[in-house]
């Protein structure tokens, strides 16, 4: 939903992206350009090629995925192998793989002897892109579960938002993943992204995911990012806190938690429909003042309603004019409650964490259309939260501060040292100015 407003610079790509697109560019070529492309004496050599741990050149590959009603049997039957032989490999296959655990739909690989038989010698079953079984039977039965190798390939990324917003993400190549990192992930509690602002930069360093070299399988992490907001320099890095609960957050060039105690929003992907107002009037009560002590996020009935911060839930009930609803104590500061759900998830006394769900949106008690009153308490009064200064997440640990310090030090020079495309278009300009001169 934020892509439409990036333009996008890439830099370092990989040499797997570079020869991704140059496939693609001539497979274009060949079919709109026949006419005028010139003849050229091509010779072609069989290239080796390897996959699940075998060299595909000596066998015949035939691929195809599991149909209904398909077994392990039948489908080597119609491979011209008989029952016996068939009973034998499943029977020392059994260990290591289960052939009724075969899923219709999913990817399998036969590998056939390259003679004028054409017998099947080898079954790979693939699960996921990732995971596969191998039965080998070309000489005594064996069968064995491996992983497809997964290569990381870092790469960085540089962006100014314009005001000719028009170019997607996307289509530069970068996954919108990325972006939904950016947005809800690290930057969530510092950066409103739906108001950057024309002028807005930024530059990431990420890493993409590889299955065997060559196929991507999305953005693994972001490392760190930057992003100059409002002329305001907002810096980001990925440290781990906690190697055994795995716990990661992202912290600023002075190691304060970016993420808050508190998520913006209780449902994902909404909108506000009514803010916190105290001086509301309604047409409807005869343009009474009528204050809205809550804000309102539309969504979907059956959207998630998630708890924005950890704490305890001190009611869960139904009144005429809230509908189901819950509140949760947080500390000895903090409440917050969540009015009109269609259903509560919830019970008193329960301890929910951040992000946990806590009911669905619906239209019960008073309301006009389905969303979300949420409704945020501080010291027992009800203010609005997005006037609050939230409390940081975890702060990190005063022993970890200086290794985190340490730890940034490459990483921030590295990201100070992207360009962007104006500054490298100035660059070339001084450049060219410089050499005139001389
Ligand atoms: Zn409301």
């Amino acid at each position: 939903m934020y892509s439409k407003i990036f333009k996008i610079q890439k830099t370092g790509l990989s040499i797997i992206g570079l020869l991704i697109i140059v496939n693609l560019t001539s497979c274009k070529e060949d079919s709109n350009s026949q006419d005028i492309a010139p003849q050229v004496a091509t010779v072609e050599k069989e290239i080796d090629r390897y996959e699940f741990g075998f060299k595909l050149n000596d066998f015949i590959v035939v691929r195809d995925t599991i149909k209904k009603g398909d077994s392990f049997g039948e489908i080597l039957e119609r491979n011209k192998i008989g029952y016996p032989k068939i009973f034998q490999i499943a029977e020392k296959a059994k260990d290591s793989f289960d052939i009724r655990r075969l899923q219709v739909g999913k990817p399998y690989t036969l590998l056939l002897s390259k003679d004028s038989i054409q017998l099947p010698e080898c079954f790979i079953y693939q699960p996921n892109k990732i995971d596969y079984s191998v039965i080998d039977f070309q000489d005594s039965i064996h069968a064995y579960n491996r992983r497809k190798p997964i290569t990381y390939v870092e790469k960085e990324v540089s962006g100014v938002i314009t005001s000719s917003i028009s170019v997607a993400l996307d289509d530069q190549g970068v996954s919108a993943v990325l972006t939904n990192k950016l947005a809800d992930d690290i930057y969530a509690w510092t950066i409103d992204f739906n108001r950057l602002q024309v002028g807005d930069r930024f530059k990431v360093i990420y890493t993409d995911k590889y299955i065997d070299d060559s196929i991507y399988a999305g953005v693994d992490k972001v490392k760190a990012a930057f992003f100059e907001h409002k002329k305001e320099p907002f810096y980001a890095f990925e440290f781990k806190t906690d190697s055994i609960k795995g716990i990661i957050d992202y912290f600023n060039e002075d190691a304060k938690n970016l993420r808050r105690a508190f998520l913006k929003a209780p449902v994902q992907f909404s909108r506000v429909s009514s803010r916190y107002n105290l001086r509301r009037r309604i047409a409807y009560y005869g343009n009474k003042i009528r204050p809205h002590k809550g804000t309102d996020f539309a969504a979907r009935v059956g959207t998630p309603i998630l708890a924005t911060a950890n704490g305890t839930v001190i009611k869960a009930s139904y009144t005429r004019s809230n509908g189901n609803y819950v509140k949760i104590r947080h500390n000895s500061t903090y409440s917050t409650q969540y009015l009109h759900m269609q259903k509560r998830k919830s019970k008193v006394g329960e301890f929910v964490k951040q992000g946990d769900i806590i009911g669905w949106v619906g239209m019960t008690g008073n309301t006009a259309g389905p969303h979300v009153c949420y409704r945020f308490w501080k010291n027992g009064r009800q203010v609005d939260p997005f006037k609050q200064k939230l409390p940081e997440a975890e702060p990190i640990s005063k022993q970890l501060k200086l290794s985190y310090l340490e730890y940034i030090k490459s990483i921030r020079s590295q990201l100070d040292n992207i360009q962007f495309l104006e500054d490298e278009f100035l660059a070339n300009q001084e450049d060219e100015f410089q050499s005139k001169l001389n």
